[in-house]
């Protein structure tokens, strides 16, 4: 696997032409997992991604934007404008190495600022340089590991899934007892009215009782591949264009 761990001259030996970005978020997730999770879960998604694709991983930026979890002390975040400053900096730098392909994984719903930066650099950078973002909020359901979500419901945050994820991944790390499953009646877009804690007491949206390390280990198994055959299926869909007018986008 070609990452942060090898000396740079072994990345220019290897001379990859994809980058490996992840993403995660430092942020409240009920009072049974850690503030770190999607910053874990992030870790070992990209770390299977980048043996699946032999890309170049970059370790996982921390911190991103996560107002919504504001109220409890602890989750950090930034202000969007300049979490775009910020990424769209270290895409750039990572075009003018040469990469001309980079594959941010985004493991944490809420950073809505990520679709204008795909769009921005990919509109005026194609066809040198090509970004894909893959959002874990949008990966096709895993039945198996959705059996506390009732029909009409969406699991948002430290359900089952994400309880299982770090079941799998940091056990030591997970408060099981404090386990509680919640279903706020707003939807996810009111999150722009009033923190998490308004439509959840306890910062849960899902149901975390349902939650195994077997689940984790098979969801994050099924993430991975989604990731991968996603990911190439864009890529496909970019190199695949003609000039159209004057862009290539
Ligand atoms: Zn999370």
């Amino acid at each position: 696997m070609l990452s942060y761990n090898q000396s740079a001259d072994e990345i220019v030996r290897a001379n990859p032409e994809l980058a490996i970005l992840p993403i995660g978020s430092i942020e409240q997730h009920g009072p049974h997992l850690p503030i770190g999770t999607d910053w874990m879960i992030a870790t070992a998604y990209s770390k299977g991604v980048a043996e699946a694709t032999g890309g170049y991983l970059l370790p996982v930026l921390p911190i991103s934007t996560c107002r919504e979890h504001m109220g409890k002390k602890g989750s950090v975040w930034m202000d969007p404008d300049v979490f775009f400053d910020m990424l769209t900096s270290i895409l750039m730098c990572l075009k003018e190495q040469g990469f001309k392909k980079v594959v941010t994984l985004q493991c944490h719903g809420g950073i809505f600022m990520m679709t204008p930066i795909v769009r921005q650099v990919n509109a005026t950078c194609h066809p040198d340089f090509m970004v894909v973002n893959i959002d874990s909020m949008m990966m096709p359901p895993h039945a198996e590991t959705m059996e506390g979500t009732p029909p009409g419901q969406v699991e948002i945050h430290a359900g089952e899934s994400e309880t299982s994820l770090i079941l799998h991944i940091a056990p030591e790390t997970v408060k099981m007892e404090l386990a509680e499953a919640c279903w706020p009646t707003v939807p996810r877009s009111y999150l722009n009215y009033g923190s998490v804690f308004r439509a959840s007491q306890k910062g849960v949206w899902g149901d975390p009782t349902k939650a195994t390390a077997e689940k984790g280990r098979l969801l994050l198994e099924h993430n991975i591949k989604c990731a991968v055959a996603e990911m190439e299926r864009v890529f496909a869909y970019m190199e695949s264009k003609e000039k159209f007018g004057y862009s290539y986008f």
